[in-house]
């Protein structure tokens, strides 16, 4: 028997994970699983951390945990920083690391589309320690708000900035609604919550401007109808932590703006150019790999391959990355076996998005029906429950919103700030000790 190659996989997301699953225990590879978090992350639940109604652990789960039992899989908690397809190796921050084969499954980060103001002062989504200073940041301005010294500072913490009304930006500004509705005049009687404005800012034509037109026009109604002031075909142009400029020159006093407006690909240093698109993804041919490489295959978001479907690049989400990944462990397989690997095929099956309780949008693609309202928070529910990973996540979300459900009530309004007192090492020195938000920006 030959030897085992070295697949190594970077990115421990829907595709990497996927990838290293479908291959566990397979003779023919040795596989370093490469992540800089311990845990796997699951994105489409971080607003519900964001808005306190989810615990973060709720929904992470440890990599090494899923390969206890494995023969061929190891873990290795670094950050990639290089490739180098010349010496098939990469540099990453725990040293350079060889592979027989590379599999680039790091997902995309937020597109600030170089606003560096932005970027400082507006807090994205991300990654789940994001969520989390994003859930401090909200309950802090509410804070602050009800001890405010003065109407416009008290109004400045009342208002809260989306930008971007794709799945993300709609999620949160509902999910945002409804708390002011139904917690936030129990906890804080002494605000007047009439004056909390929730804005959504999207730059396209509508919300969810990539669903169908049912949808859009639907997810919109439903915001209305909860309150949330709904501009579209508008861009926020710039915010310096006090004020939001609009393109148009209307500026908005808020304490918070959340970024939902974009993403770019993790791409690494050291890839040749030709492989990099202007949106910052790797591309790759019908079976995954990138061009101009014989060994370097690409994943997930990250990955940028045309089709007749989709002539613009397969949309960045969590099926497409784990449809990806599935087919790529076939080929893996095959190629084990002296076969060669086949092109990708996928089909899409369609897409949703929840606005708030008993309210979703789903688009299915075959038959191509679109359908709203409770039905479609039901789909909305089970899809994402079964995507979530682990057993004991599942059951701890299910009865969450079990119970939110029932009580119209979320418990996890913590503010989690550092401790008031120097820390050490920063005591040494000299530096100064933030007060607000432990896991600060
Ligand atoms: C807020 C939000 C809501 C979403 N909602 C939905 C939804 O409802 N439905 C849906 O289908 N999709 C949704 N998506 C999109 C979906 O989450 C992504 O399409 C999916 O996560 C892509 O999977 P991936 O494996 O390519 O990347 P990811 O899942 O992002 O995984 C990338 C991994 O790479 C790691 N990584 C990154 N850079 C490095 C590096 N340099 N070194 C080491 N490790 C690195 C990261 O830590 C991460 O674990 C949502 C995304 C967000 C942000």
């Amino acid at each position: 028997m030959d030897e085992p190659k070295h697949l190594v996989i970077v990115g421990g997301g829907f595709a990497g994970l996927k990838l290293a699953r479908s291959l566990n225990n397979h003779p023919a590879y040795r596989i370093t699983l490469i992540d800089r978090h311990n845990y796997h992350q699951f994105q489409p639940l971080f607003y519900q951390v964001a808005t306190a109604s989810l615990e973060a652990s709720s929904i992470s789960f440890p990599l090494r945990k899923i390969f206890q039992k494995s023969r061929n899989v190891r873990i290795r908690i670094a950050e990639l920083l290089t490739v180098e397809p010349g010496d098939n190796t990469i540099q990453t921050t725990s040293g350079p690391i060889r592979y027989d084969y590379l599999v680039l499954a790091m997902g995309a980060d937020t597109n600030y589309f170089g606003n560096r103001d932005i970027q400082q002062y507006a807090f994205p989504m991300k990654s789940t320690v994001e969520a989390m200073a994003l859930r401090n940041r909200i309950v802090e301005n509410l804070e602050a708000a009800a001890s405010a010294p003065d109407e416009a500072t008290r109004q400045r913490h009342l208002n809260v900035v989306v930008v971007g009304g794709g799945p993300t930006g709609v999620e949160l500004s509902g999910a945002l609604a409804e708390m002011k509705r139904f917690i936030l005049p129990k906890d804080y009687p002494e605000l007047d919550l009439s004056k909390m404005h929730i804005y959504l800012v999207e730059n396209s034509p509508n919300v969810l401007n990539a669903m169908s037109d049912a949808a859009h026009e639907k997810a919109r109604a439903y915001l209305v109808k909860m309150g949330v002031e709904v501009t579209t075909g508008m861009a926020v142009k710039d915010y310096d932590g006090k004020n939001a400029i609009l393109r148009d020159g209307t500026t908005i006093p808020t304490a918070l703006v959340i970024w939902a407006a974009g993403v770019r690909g993790n791409v690494p240093a050291g890839l040749p150019s030709i492989a990099v698109t202007p949106q910052n993804r790797i591309r790759v041919d019908v079976k995954g790999r990138m061009v101009d490489s014989d060994n370097i295959y690409v994943l997930g978001d990250l990955a940028y391959q045309e089709t007749g479907q989709f002539p613009k690049g397969m949309p960045q989400l969590a099926n497409v990355a784990m449809a990806q990944a599935k087919f790529m462990a076939d080929n893996f397989k095959r190629l084990s076996h002296g076969k060669a690997f086949e092109p990708f095929h996928f089909h899409f099956q369609g897409s949703m998005a929840t606005v708030g309780r008993n309210k979703a949008v789903v688009d299915l693609e075959s038959p191509r029906i679109s359908f709203q309202g409770l039905f479609a928070w039901f789909v909305w529910m089970s899809v994402h429950l079964f995507l979530l990973m682990g057993f004991k996540n599942r059951l701890l979300v299910f009865v969450n919103w079990g119970y939110k459900y029932i009580t119209f009530d979320n418990s996890l309004r913590l503010i989690y700030t550092r401790p008031p007192y120097p820390i050490q090492n920063e005591e040494e020195e000299g530096a100064a000790v933030p007060v607000e938000g432990a896991i600060a920006k």
